[in-house]
């Protein structure tokens, strides 16, 4: 029998507002050989996504919260060190639930086998994960993208936003991008090939919205929320679609803000509509393949930011929040 220590992050307290250091706890644990069906996966990518704020709450949510004194969930993607299934071998990588901790054992029909020799690791916790799925079904599905339709996103920068702008502009839309930072805004148009980007931080966002989408939005996809979404509003073309993906300035807020502005639906006979990416999970092999094809022919591009080391979970979960970051952000182990 071979016991291996595992660093585990343990929620201790239910944060409020940013999580701090003291909402954790940092131990180590022995892990037994695995159980029939189980692998012992050593992680070496962490996930750090902003719904993970939402599962520190007591709140019962599209799956159960984060119970305290239990290892902070997260997905990550790491090396299998011990098997006692035949659907994976040692020395296979995976991805899953893994948790934020150096090493999990868990059943081995909850993992997807992934192959490091067709991206870096830690793209299967972007562009082939979670964001990248989120940005596929959430505009062709839920924001029903047509040919020719003007696309605003959010968030543009972020993992989940960098996807959905060039994967509009794939379809032949008009894309327009909304990020915090100068830089944030050169690196949409320049690297990721947006037809146009808007630095929220330098204010009058409505005015800079009407700007840079003469022709008004069809498709507004938002990570965001709060101000942004009703600024937003304010620019719908008839029809329009404004998917809810995600309102990441509400989600350190004891009192989360609604948009003042929902009267735009009636006047633009618009939709507005909420959706969780798992609801996808039967199709989730179709998007990853079209994703796959896109990175490989070069177009589609995407930008990782790596804090090293467990101990450094909450300085990098706060710069989900302060947006100092480029694209997906991972903890490295
Ligand atoms: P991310 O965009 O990579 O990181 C968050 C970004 O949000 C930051 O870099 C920051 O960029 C921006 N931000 C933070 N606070 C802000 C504020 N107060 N105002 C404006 N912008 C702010 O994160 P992600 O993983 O791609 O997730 C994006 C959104 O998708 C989140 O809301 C998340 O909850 C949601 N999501 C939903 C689903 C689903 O199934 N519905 C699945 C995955 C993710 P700036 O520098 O530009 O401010």
């Amino acid at each position: 029998m071979t016991t291996r220590m595992s660093q585990q992050l343990i929620l201790i307290a239910r944060p409020v507002g940013l999580p701090e250091a003291s909402d954790f706890e940092l131990r180590e644990q022995a892990i037994d050989d695995p159980g029939e069906g189980e692998v012992v996966v050593e992680n070496h990518y962490i996930s750090l996504d902003p719904a993970m704020r939402g599962w520190m709450r007591d709140v019962k949510s599209y799956i159960p919260p984060v119970a305290l004194g239990e290892v902070m969930r997260a997905g990550a993607v790491g090396r299998v060190v011990a098997s006692r299934s035949p659907k994976l071998a040692e020395g296979d990588y995976v991805t899953g639930w893994l948790g934020v901790q150096s090493i999990a054992r868990v059943p081995a029909k909850d993992l997807r086998k992934v192959d490091p020799t067709l991206a870096p690791l830690p793209a299967y916790l972007g562009a082939l994960g979670m964001p990248g799925l989120t940005a596929y079904f959430g505009l062709l599905e839920v924001g029903a993208l047509a040919e020719g339709d003007t696309v605003l996103v959010s968030g543009a920068a972020g993992a989940v936003g960098s996807m959905v702008g060039q994967i509009a502009k794939l379809r032949g839309a008009q894309v327009v991008g909304i990020a915090g930072g100068a830089d944030k805004c050169k690196h949409l148009v320049d690297e990721l090939g947006f037809h146009a980007a808007i630095d929220y931080r330098r204010g009058e966002l409505r005015e800079r919205i009407r700007e840079a989408c003469p022709a008004r939005v069809n498709v507004f996809f938002d990570n965001v929320g709060g101000e942004t979404l009703d600024a937003a509003l304010a620019h719908l073309a008839m029809h329009a679609r404004v998917v809810i993906c995600g309102a990441i300035s509400q989600y350190n807020e004891v009192q989360p803000k609604g948009p003042a502005n929902y009267l735009a639906l009636l006047v633009y006979r618009a939709r507005m509509e909420g959706f969780v990416v798992f609801d996808y999970a039967p199709r989730y092999r179709e998007a990853l393949e079209q994703i796959g094809g896109w990175l490989a022919s070069g177009q589609l591009h995407y930008r990782e930011t790596v804090v090293q080391g467990l101990e450094n979970f909450c300085d990098a979960f706060a710069r989900l929040f302060s947006g100092d970051k480029l694209g997906k952000l991972v903890l490295a182990v």
